[in-house]
């Protein structure tokens, strides 16, 4: 379930018009509508203009309606001057331009007491709106959206919220949602399309452009909504859950950290529940997973397939007979090794490891598998980084591969 998002009359009518098995919800003052758009479920409320009403029904989605993730559709004034009135900002990211406690010594925007500043949007998202936006004869720019409870009419104030937050667009509510959807760890989107240039005629040309402005919103919301029913909208939680560590263990390393995906109880059953899911009926008689992370997923799923578990360790820590396996690293050379009774000789087996980077560590489990004559059903990875090419090394070597979520550009 999607929720869409918008703030007045003209950014929802055209989603109510074409909402079908419609159904109508009362909360807190507001109306959601529920039904299907483009052949998907979704939740459609007009929250009222400002950064408190956005925030109620952001929640509300979460909490009431569990929508997976949030898309705010609507108007905004520009702020960078290669825009112009009807272009359309695809949000990377938002920052609240009102927030101000510089006197306690946080930055401007910044909410006090915590690192919460700039809110990104869903990359998978991004990417699905941008690309669906080529059929459109429209200039679509990804950008920074500046929100605040203030509805800008001076030029100067805008080209000082330019300077200072490096906007292109400014609304009354885009950044409180992305606010609400961080906290809850939802993804989500913000489609503006630019009715104004946020300056003395602002207000003049509001009212003579929100209305097609909205109708341009609309439409790539549309056609994002049936492009996400192509991708594998279950897993945006998922990835959403996942925390980049960047630098880490090294310079240059964006480390995909799942522990917040592990402490997280909805998050965790849900990435089992797929696993299960999709190798409930195939013929397997063991899970091995690979040290350290592939422990965690691998043994759960495995118990929850009724099968028994194995495990493939760095060299030295397992304690009757093994063989073993070297494989190469970024720098030197690893070891891995599993017990030589740990897979008779036949035996079906599904690996399972957390990340599949280079391949490497993946490709020696196999190896060992082999050594002692089992056979591999399909290795599988919670995360894919596809630019280094790990799955395509597998593939090459003759085993199938499987991954849940992709981080692209790593
Ligand atoms: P590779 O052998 O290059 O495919 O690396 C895969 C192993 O290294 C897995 O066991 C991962 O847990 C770990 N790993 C490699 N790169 C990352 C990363 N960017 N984030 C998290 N873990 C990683």
């Amino acid at each position: 379930m999607i929720g869409i998002m918008g703030a007045l009359e003209e950014e929802v009518e055209l989603y109510l018009s074409e909402l079908n098995e419609t159904k109508k919800t009362k909360l807190t003052g507001f109306l959601f509508f529920s039904g299907k758009l483009s052949g998907k479920d979704v939740v459609v409320v007009k929250s009222g203009a400002g950064k408190v009403n956005a925030s109620i029904c952001a929640q509300i989605l979460i909490l009431n309606f569990k929508v997976s993730s949030i898309i705010f559709t609507g108007v905004a004034g520009a702020l960078n001057p290669d825009l112009e009135i009807k272009d359309i900002v695809i949000s990377k990211d938002s920052v609240q331009h009102d927030i101000n406690a510089e006197e306690l010594g946080f930055k401007k925007g910044q909410i006090p007491f915590s690192d919460l500043m700039v809110f990104n949007a869903s990359d998978e998202m991004r990417k699905i709106a941008f690309s669906a936006a080529d059929s459109f004869d429209l200039k679509v720019i990804e950008g920074r959206i500046l929100t605040g409870d203030q509805f800008i009419t001076d030029k100067k104030l805008s080209g000082s919220l330019r300077k200072e937050f490096k906007g292109d667009c400014v609304d009354m509510e885009s950044a409180a949602v992305a606010h609400v959807c961080a906290l809850n760890n939802v993804p989500h989107l913000i489609i503006r399309s630019i009715s104004d240039k946020a300056d003395h005629s602002a207000s003049v040309d509001f009212n003579e452009f929100s209305k097609e402005a909205s109708k341009n919103s609309f439409l790539l919301v549309k056609k994002l909504i049936s492009s996400l029913k192509e991708t594998k909208a279950d897993t945006f939680d998922i990835k959403s859950k996942i925390r980049a560590v960047p630098d880490w263990p090294k310079k240059g390393i964006m480390f995909r950290d799942i522990t917040t995906l592990l402490k997280d109880k909805g998050g965790f059953n849900q990435m089992i529940d797929l696993l299960v899911e999709r190798y409930k009926g195939m013929e397997i008689d063991a899970v091995v997973g690979i040290e350290a992370r592939g422990f965690i997923t691998g043994a759960v799923l495995a118990n929850r397939l009724g099968l028994g578990f194995v495990l493939i360790r760095k060299k030295g820590k397992l304690p009757a007979e093994t063989v073993y396996e070297e494989y190469d690293l970024e720098y030197g050379k690893d070891k891995i090794e599993i017990h030589k009774d740990a897979i008779e000789k036949g035996d079906k087996v599904l690996i399972v490891d957390d990340l599949i980077a280079t391949g490497g560590t993946a490709l020696a489990a196999c190896n060992l598998v082999k050594k002692l004559n089992g056979k591999i059903v399909e290795v599988s990875f919670i995360i894919n980084l596809p630019d280094l090419n790990g799955k395509k090394k597998l593939e090459k070597a003759g085993f199938k591969t499987f991954s849940l979520v992709d981080f692209e550009g790593e």
